[in-house]
């Protein structure tokens, strides 16, 4: 049987334009459909302007850090028009790169929504397409939680991105690492930022001691953390938005702005005719394998519509598997072990492996850990007590160091070398064998004793 295209891609996101871009390279006749800007949330609302937004959120404590070296700044003022407008500047630019980069793989764009009407056609527009594989990269949509009254005054952190001015009075819900890394970057543009979460610490899944060096440092920095607060309620009044938060006792705070929604994401798969193939969803993820092919064959999903890891590498490393196994002849899987990331959080973090709460619960008292919290050199001179973290964790049977994290100024940098080291099983030998960068604060990693 022959098909209009030997891959359909279902979304023109991280992992989606990597997918296509791979198949083509190895001959395949591919088509993306994307209903949005090219690039998907990591280039459109997500990673990418989120960075150049703390990047922003940096200066005013630099300009301050400076005066320790000698400098003398003048009074600061900071304009939110312009930063914003800079940034979606940079977010368009992308756009066309991406564009120009399917355009070079002569992968054929369809800027319009895709359903499927069976597993081998798609209805993009009015027209049907069909293909002999379909790939389902359609990417994740804020979580609205529907048990807080008022919910519907909050806003989602895609919409940050396009607000004309600065809220200065900011209510985020939830402590995952979104809320958080915006709890910071307002914080530091100098908004009132209160953060409520029902847990008493933000970050969970993250190693304790990371959670709790970056929430005392967030809270230093001045953003208002109100923690163990099951329910809320908002209300829209006169003076603004008023949460009332209930925990242990009850407070009420005046927001211009409350949300970002950062209490989770879900997978995006509405209005996508699932129900016209044998693909599964299972807790509202489409179920895949190893291979990431669903139940119907020829039909395969990556991303975080598949709720695996949710992390832009993650979906583009996922897609490329798959294009090598099916149009490469390279039969291969996506391995999950030692994925590193990072909380763009000021401090931020950078974390790989197994946090100590994994590492015990699997091998018992067979690890040691090795921690280390400094002050790093640059914010002696700048008068600052900000602490770095350092902590990497060892089997002690087998000597492989399975577990680094960090919290301090560059974090994201210094792990992603880390990552490589517990990615080829170093050990602890290893790395005591390695020769520091002096000064730096990245040669604790191989000193610590
Ligand atoms: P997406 O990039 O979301 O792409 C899916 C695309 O499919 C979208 O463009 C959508 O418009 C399109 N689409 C959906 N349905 C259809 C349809 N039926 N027809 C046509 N098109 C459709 N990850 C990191 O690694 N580092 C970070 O620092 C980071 N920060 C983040 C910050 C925020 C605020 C958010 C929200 C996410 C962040 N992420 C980060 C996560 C990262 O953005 C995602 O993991 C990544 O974008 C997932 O890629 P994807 O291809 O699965 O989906």
């Amino acid at each position: 049987m022959s098909y209009d295209y030997d891959l359909f891609v279902i979304g023109g996101g991280s992992g989606g334009i990597a997918t296509a871009r791979r198949a083509a390279q190895y001959g395949a006749k591919v088509a993306v459909a994307e209903n949005d800007r090219l690039g998907g949330t990591c280039v459109n609302r997500g990673c990418v302007p989120k960075k150049l937004m703390v990047y922003a959120s940096h200066f005013p404590s630099q300009f301050a850090e400076s005066r320790g070296y000698g400098w003398t700044v003048g009074d600061g003022s900071f304009d939110w028009s312009k930063m914003i407008t800079a940034v979606n500047n940079e977010v368009t630019r992308l756009n066309g790169i991406y564009q120009g980069m399917l355009d070079n793989s002569q992968v054929e764009l369809f800027p319009l929504h895709a359903k499927f009407i069976d597993a081998h056609t798609v209805e993009v527009g009015d027209k049907k397409v069909t293909a002999d594989k379909i790939l389902i990269a359609v990417g994740g949509k804020p979580h609205r939680p529907s048990n807080i009254p008022g919910i519907e005054h909050a806003i989602v952190s895609d919409d940050i991105f396009h607000f004309p001015e600065q809220p200065k009075r900011v209510v985020i819900l939830g402590g995952g690492y979104i809320g958080c890394e915006f709890a910071c970057i307002l914080n530091g543009l100098g908004s009132e930022v209160t953060q409520v979460i029902r847990a008493d610490k933000i970050l969970r899944g993250f190693d304790d001691d990371l959670c709790t060096t970056i929430q005392e440092a967030m809270q230093q920095h001045g953003v208002r953390l109100l923690n163990n607060c099951p329910d809320m309620v908002i209300e829209k009044t006169e003076e603004g938005l008023k949460v009332t938060v209930k925990g242990e006792g009850e407070e009420t705070v005046i927001a211009d702005v409350v949300g970002f929604a950062a209490t989770g994401r879900n997978p995006n798969l509405d209005n996508l005719g699932l129900e016209n193939t044998k693909v599964e969803v299972k807790k509202g993820a489409i179920a895949v394998n190893e291979y990431s092919q669903t139940a119907e064959e020829n039909i395969y999903s990556v991303g975080d519509c598949t709720d695996r890891i949710n992390l832009t590498p993650v979906a583009i490393n996922e897609g490329r598997a798959f294009a090598d196994t099916v149009f490469g002849g390279n039969s291969r899987t996506m391995s999950y072990e030692n994925v590193p990331s990072a909380i763009f959080t000021t401090p931020e973090a950078g974390t790989v492996g197994l946090t100590e709460g994994e590492a015990r619960e699997k091998y018992g008292d067979e690890i040691k850990v090795y921690r280390s919290k400094f002050r790093p050199m640059y914010y002696t001179l700048a008068g600052k007590d900000e602490k770095t973290l350092m902590k990497l964790i060892v089997h002690t049977e087998s000597d492989r160091v399975i577990g680094a994290h960090m919290v301090g100024d560059h974090a994201a940098e210094i792990i992603q070398g880390v990552a490589i080291a517990l990615k080829t099983g170093a050990t602890k030998a290893n790395f005591d064998a390695t020769v520091g960068i002096h000064p730096s604060s990245a040669e604790e990693f191989v000193t610590m004793r």
